[in-house]
């Protein structure tokens, strides 16, 4: 299949509806149009030419026949989606591809991602406590098309907009609790509709595919009881190095407890295996039986983060120094995922509301 590529943004429209923060986006986005145009031609059958692959954002993929662009602009090869969403339905939640590195500057790039507008319509505001910030593009094709998570947005009213304008930028804002990272989450309904009243029984991941070949990874969602976290990730004694309330204060949107092994840090590669601290790292236990969603390294260090999506918990572990599971794993509570060479960050999700963890801990690890 081949396919389009090419950017339509209108610098001074969008120096008009964003902020003087957005403008500079704006102008990088003239930049790499001039240098698209100069240096692109068509894409190959499932991949981006070169020059667009090295350009760090903002290319907007459109469908052959040039009615739909593809919802983020970017770098498409450094995205993931799977066929179905977390909870089984037709929508798909785009995010950094799980081998990304968070401190890369390849993740940093997607988290600059700008939502564009996927056909002609009207967009309006359909802001919600699940999806946080939020837009509904009713298309002149007579579907709807959401978008949730967004870190900002210029749309205040209703107006009218083409494929492939700027919509906003990605982000994480609404309850996300499958993901920590930034995402976009996207559905299509085949017809438009009243307020959130959503249909979605259009597949997302297979409407991106038909219109743009690109596939979505392998992630079949696996089966598991409904479960609360409980107890400590650490099963040695502990200490806790920093508070909720500390950690809430300087980072509120990502605030954790720090724990480390009241033994101090653990000693190097030829230490004993002895209460739970073996080969160079203290053993760290899920406290919540789920599957594993995002495996990445961190300037934290590695990140474990275990969803029950029956009660909608998460825990998330950072700081590892190696990991014992992969990313689509159930564990279960009480399971080993991994070793911590110092101390470690523990956040909790309840119904995607960051919480403090300790009241589930039980008093002790
Ligand atoms: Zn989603």
């Amino acid at each position: 299949m081949s396919r389009l590529i090419r950017n339509t943004v209108c610098t001074e429209t969008l120096a008009m509806r964003f902020g003087d923060q957005l403008h500079r986006v704006a102008a990088a986005t003239l930049l790499i149009a001039l240098a698209a145009a100069a240096l692109l031609g068509e894409g190959h059958a499932g991949r981006l030419p070169r020059a667009a692959a090295a350009s760090p954002a903002d290319e907007v993929l459109f469908s052959a026949n040039g009615e739909y662009a593809f919802p983020l602009a970017g770098k498409i090869a450094d995205m993931a989606w799977t066929h179905y969403h977390w909870n089984g339905g037709n929508a798909v939640d785009i995010l950094a591809s799980p081998l990304l590195v968070a401190s890369s500057a390849a993740f940093r790039a997607f988290e600059r991602s700008p939502a564009v507008a996927v056909t002609a319509g009207i967009v309006s505001r359909a802001d919600n406590e699940l999806g946080g910030t939020a837009l509904v593009i009713r298309g002149d094709d007579r579907r709807e098309y959401y978008y949730a998570h967004l870190a900002s947005t210029w749309v205040t009213k209703p107006v009218g907009v083409r494929a492939g304008e700027i919509l906003g930028m990605v982000g994480r804002t609404g309850r996300w609790t499958q993901y920590i990272e930034r995402h976009l989450h996207f559905a299509i309904s085949s017809r438009w509709h009243q307020g959130l009243r959503w249909k979605n029984d259009i597949n997302a991941a297979e409407w991106i595919r038909a219109e743009f070949g690109l596939g979505w990874i392998d992630q079949t969602p696996k089966p598991y009881p409904p479960a609360y976290p409980r107890g400590s990730p650490l099963h040695v004694p502990y200490r806790l190095v920093r508070t909720f309330a500390q950690v809430r204060a300087q980072n509120p949107d990502l605030a954790s407890i720090e724990l480390a092994p009241s033994g101090g840090a653990p000693a190097g590669d030829g230490a004993r295996a002895s209460g739970g601290i073996v080969g160079g790292g203290a053993a760290v236990y899920t406290t919540l039986t789920g599957e594993v969603r995002v495996l990445r390294g961190t300037v934290l260090g590695l990140r474990i983060q275990v969803t029950n999506r029956r009660t909608n918990q998460t825990v998330v572990l950072s700081g590892l120094a190696r990991s014992r599971v992969q990313t689509g794993d159930v564990v279960e509570r009480g399971g080993l995922v991994g070793y911590a060479a110092g101390p470690i960050d523990y956040m909790y999700f309840d119904e995607g509301r960051l919480a403090d963890p300790v009241p589930t801990m039980g008093g002790r690890g």
